[in-house]
C-alpha cells in the first residue's frame, strides 16, 4: 500500500507541494493486514473514500518562528492502526522477524536440480511470505484467465469451420 492522493490544506514551507507529495508517497506503509480487504478506490462503490478503498493519514505539523521543525513519519496519524508508515512500527514486536535464515542447498556436482532457492528483500510494507503468495496468486489467476481466453478462442474457432 502507498500513498497515492495527497491533499494540501496549508503549505507555508520553503519546499512546493508536488515536492512535498513526491516525498511523502514514497514512504512505505504497513500492509500486511488490510491489503486483501481492501479494494482500488476506482473499483469502489462509494463516490468518494470509504474504509474499504482508503486510509486517511493526516500529518499536521507547524514549526516555531525562527527555527527549523524535522517533519517525520512520528507526525503521521492515520485512521487504520493496521496502515502506519513502516518506520513508525514498534520494532520490539518485529523483533527476530527478519533474522536471515542461512538456507543453501547441498551442492553435489552430479546431482539433478529439484529445488532452487532464492531470497526476497522487502522495505517493510508487506511480510516476504505475503509477496510470495499474493504474486503466486496474481500469476495463477492470470494464468487461468489465459486458460480460459484461450478455451473460448478455441470454441470460436471450431464454429467458424
Ligand atoms: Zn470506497
Amino acid at each position: 500500500m502507498a500513498i497515492d492522493w495527497i491533499q494540501f490544506e496549508a503549505n507555508s514551507t520553503v519546499l512546493f507541494d508536488e515536492f512535498l507529495a513526491h516525498r511523502i508517497g514514497l514512504i512505505p506503509l504497513t500492509s500486511d493486514e488490510v491489503v486483501d480487504k481492501m479494494v482500488y478506490s476506482r473499483d469502489c462503490t462509494c463516490t468518494d473514500f470509504c474504509q474499504d478503498c482508503s486510509v486517511e493519514i493526516t500529518l499536521d505539523v507547524k514549526g516555531t518562528e525562527g527555527s527549523t521543525r524535522q517533519v517525520t513519519t512520528a507526525g503521521m496519524v492515520t485512521s487504520d492502526s493496521r496502515v502506519v508508515p513502516v518506520t513508525s512500527r514498534r520494532c520490539d514486536a518485529d523483533a527476530g522477524e527478519y533474522d536471515e535464515i542461512d538456507h543453501e542447498a547441498p551442492f553435489q556436482w552430479d546431482a539433478k536440480p529439484n529445488k532452487f532457492f532464492f531470497n526476497i528483500e522487502t522495505c517493510g510494507s508487506l511480510r516476504p511470505e505475503n509477496i510470495v503468495i499474493h504474486g503466486i496468486a496474481a500469476l495463477k489467476k492470470k494464468l487461468s484467465d489465459l486458460q480460459m481466453s484461450l478455451s473460448q478462442e478455441f470454441q470460436n474457432d471450431a464454429l467458424a469451420i
